[in-house]
């Protein structure tokens, strides 16, 4: 096809190779072009291997808004829409525009330290907050400027809709829609004692809702780990979680259907 021009990113092994070998092969010989080099600057974006190699390539790319498809080659495969055995009926129905663009909201936050620092992380499915491996972390949490809780325990995450379904879910969190706007805060390991209490349970947030979090002085190496992607900080000040104005256009076919990949995948 004239003038679109496809970026294919790939996880390393040697099937995801040889599946972008075969369909950059299908899509040169239906006139399209594809860029030998990974590039951000294309009209769509094919990704193949699992929801690590999606969420590889949309930080890779910063997010983009261009729409984008995953290629599941055996992994679990939320985001991964296709497989390597439709990729003829996918293309067809992209010419077609016979699919819908299901985006994606994103969560990030801004981390302030007391040197003045001032970092920004942004997650699609979720950011988590941490202390050091086998010590409890102690935090105050304030929810739209107003002080909740005194959180003490392993962390906490807070998960978009979309990243629900991962990390967020191995740890009790509810299973969201992804057409609901919000942040889900779920804690890890948290302490609910007579010296320490805080929640138990996921709380839901509306999406125009900032959560703070300042860690008690004592605490002096914080982490922050977007979509598994890990930043250590010493003398962090404040921390600000809310929903980014970053969104990502995933491609589904017409008959997908949030709550059937759900039970295909987890029941
Ligand atoms: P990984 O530890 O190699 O893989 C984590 C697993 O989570 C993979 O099976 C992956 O699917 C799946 N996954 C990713 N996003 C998902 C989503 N939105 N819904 C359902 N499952 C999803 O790490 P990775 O591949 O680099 O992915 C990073 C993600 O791992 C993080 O964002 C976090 O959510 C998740 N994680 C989970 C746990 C846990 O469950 N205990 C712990 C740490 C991190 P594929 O097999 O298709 O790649």
């Amino acid at each position: 096809m004239e003038n679109t021009i496809i970026s294919i990113f790939t996880n390393e092994t040697e099937l995801s190779k040889d599946v972008k070998s075969m369909l950059t092969k299908k899509l040169i010989n239906r006139g399209y072009t594809v860029m030998s080099e990974y590039s951000c600057d294309a009209s769509l974006i094919i990704c193949i291997g699992g929801d690590g190699a999606f969420l590889e390539t949309i930080h890779k790319c910063d997010f983009p808004d261009t729409p984008i498809v995953g290629i599941n080659t055996g992994h679990l495969g939320f985001f991964q829409e296709v497989l390597p055995e439709d990729f003829d009926k996918f293309i067809v129905d992209y010419e077609n525009n016979d699919y819908t663009l299901q985006k994606l909201s994103t969560v990030m936050c801004t981390v302030t330290t007391s040197e003045g620092t001032v970092n920004r992380h942004t997650g699609l499915n979720e950011i988590t907050i941490t202390g050091r491996k086998s010590y409890s972390i102690h935090f105050d949490i304030s929810i739209g400027g107003k002080p909740i809780e005194k959180f003490s325990g392993d962390g906490i995450l807070v998960a978009t809709s979309a990243g629900s379904t991962a990390y967020n879910y191995s740890l009790g969190g509810s299973i969201v829609d992804p057409r609901l706007e919000l942040l889900q805060v779920t804690p890890l390991a948290p302490m609910n004692t007579t010296a320490y209490r805080s929640f138990t349970s996921s709380i839901l947030l509306p999406d125009d809702l900032t959560l703070g979090v300042i860690p008690e002085s004592s605490e002096n190496r914080i982490y922050i780990t977007n979509d598994g992607i890990e930043t250590g900080y010493s003398n962090v000040k404040e921390i600000e979680v809310s929903a980014s104005d970053k969104h990502v256009n995933l491609i589904r076919f017409n008959d997908y259907d949030f709550w059937n990949k759900v039970k295909d995948k987890f029941l």
